[in-house]
């Protein structure tokens, strides 16, 4: 049988395998996802919950173990692992359940003797394929919505992260009716198969170019989609802004997770007044942290593979050929690791500028104005988040609100609390994670009406 073998892109060192489920075999996981499907629908909507509410104790044991598997097969510093592994049990997936049964209890409305009850049923099998940038979290976002709501779910992890997605499964798994959850191993041509199969939704997290393939797939049988799919966000740094704060968080936002992440800040508009300062912050940040293997320590880890390491140097390099000017990093690339890089003079002529970068790099472009600012911002086909930093608040929100993203953070980071959902706009694709109306996307909607 093939296999699929993880290698950790700090030290090139296996990480372990898991076998590669055949394409012609993908159909055949997903009728033993509809088979086991009938028994997980006769639950009530509160039981499902409690099921898989039994799984937060099994995931706050193995925090420590997650994390480290996170961190050996894709390279992200281990305390970032050791955050998305605390996220995946704890308090938190029981609030997210019951965030999911509040969404999908029935509502009744009356009218002139008649009573409508709208329900919110299970759809049948879902397939969920996801990225390895959070390769325990993302799964989370959709498989759990998706059976709470009464489905059963075939579940393709990326390629590059097989065995943080297996151990995300396998502790469900441990709580869940048998079949109810299966797991497809492979890469396109598996993720081809599923969203050829006969699924009644594909809930997809991850490049733009594989959502647009997986919508017209699914065209042919007016599937479901919900596509989460890339961005190229960008900050505006206002004349009244705490530019020392501002810097901390374009430090942070561009770097972590070495820029591997779908809302990092890629590009960032800073008006005149305050640019030489912010640039002058931003740079010594930059140039302050530590770049080596995420297991010891380092502020920023390698990126998750060869391929992904040299699209961002040819990025960099071409911007540089091209007349942007290097403030931080730039150069002394080694292996997967990629130097944090402070560019300034970008344009939105170099790629660099318009294409995702998905890497270490924070690109400066200096603005007359506010209004330059929003133009520039907005100039992109894609509408995932942004930021604004400004003293005054209330303008910076109403520069916020001219913006054409999907999430709009005002002097933070753009996730919204808890109940809003995380939504993209434009090219970034359409569809939910989380929230009421992001649970309801894995349920079929149905109304029945009698007299009252
Ligand atoms: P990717 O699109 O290359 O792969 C994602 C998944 O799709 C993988 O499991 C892959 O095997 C599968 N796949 C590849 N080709 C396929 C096909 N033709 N049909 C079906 N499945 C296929 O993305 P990636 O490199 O894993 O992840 C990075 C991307 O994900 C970035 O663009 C990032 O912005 C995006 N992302 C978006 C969000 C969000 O919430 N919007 C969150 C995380 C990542």
């Amino acid at each position: 049988m093939d296999t699929l073998e993880s290698f950790d892109p700090a030290t090139g060192a296996s990480v372990g395998r898991v076998p590669v489920t055949p394409a012609d075999q993908v159909q055949a996981t997903v009728d033993a996802a509809r088979r086991a499907q009938p028994g997980w629908t006769r639950l009530t909507l509160d039981e499902r919950a409690d099921v898989l509410a039994r799984a937060g104790a099994i995931f706050d044991d193995r925090i420590e173990e997650h994390a480290r598997l996170m961190t050996r097969e894709m390279g992200k510093p281990l305390k970032e692992s050791t955050a998305e592994a605390h996220r995946l049990g704890g308090p938190g997936l029981r609030r997210e359940l019951d965030e999911i049964v509040e969404a999908l209890r029935p509502e009744a409305l009356e009218e002139g003797g008649a009573r409508s009850t709208i329900h919110h049923d299970p759809l049948g099998v879902v397939g969920a394929i996801t990225p390895w940038n959070f390769p325990m979290a993302m799964p989370s976002w959709m498989v759990l919505p998706a059976l709470a709501a009464g489905n059963a779910v075939v579940f393709k992890p990326s390629e590059e992260t097989p065995l943080c997605g297996q151990a995300y499964a396998d502790v469900l798994n441990e709580v869940l009716p048998e079949g109810v959850l299966q797991v497809v191993h492979g890469a396109d041509e598996q993720g081809r198969a599923l969203v050829a199969s006969d699924v009644e939704m594909i809930a997809f997290t991850g490049s733009r170019e594989v959502g647009k393939e997986i919508m017209r797939q699914a065209s042919g049988t007016l599937k479901r989609v919900v596509l989460e799919l890339g961005g190229k966000d960008p900050m505006i740094v206002l004349d009244d802004a705490d530019v020392d704060k501002a810097a901390r968080f374009a430090a942070m936002n561009s770097f972590r997770n070495c820029g591997q992440v779908c809302v990092s800040t890629e590009r960032i508009f800073v008006v005149e007044e305050v640019a030489d300062a912010f640039e002058e912050a931003l740079t010594q940040l930059a140039s302050a942290m530590s770049v080596g293997n995420g297991m010891e320590g380092a502020d920023v880890g390698p990126m998750v593979s060869r391929r992904q390491r040299d699209h961002v140097v040819e990025q960099i390099e071409s911007a540089v050929a091209t007349g942007a000017k290097v403030l931080a990093g730039g150069s002394g690339h080694r292996d997967n690791f990629v130097t944090p890089t402070v560019l300034t003079g970008v344009t939105d002529e170099m790629e660099i500028g318009s294409v995702e970068t998905f890497g270490p790099v924070a690109c400066v472009t200096r603005v007359a104005s506010v209004d330059e600012a929003v133009e520039h911002a907005n100039d992109t086909p894609f509408g995932l988040g942004a930021v604004v930093f400004g003293g005054d608040e209330e303008r910076a929100a109403q520069v916020g609100r001219r913006l054409s993203a999907g999430m709009v953070g005002i002097n933070r980071s753009v996730g919204g609390v808890p109940g809003t959902p995380w939504v993209g706009a434009r090219e970034s694709g359409f569809g939910f994670h989380k929230s009421r109306d992001g649970h309801r996307q894995f349920t079929q909607t149905r109304v029945l009406t009698r007299s009252s």
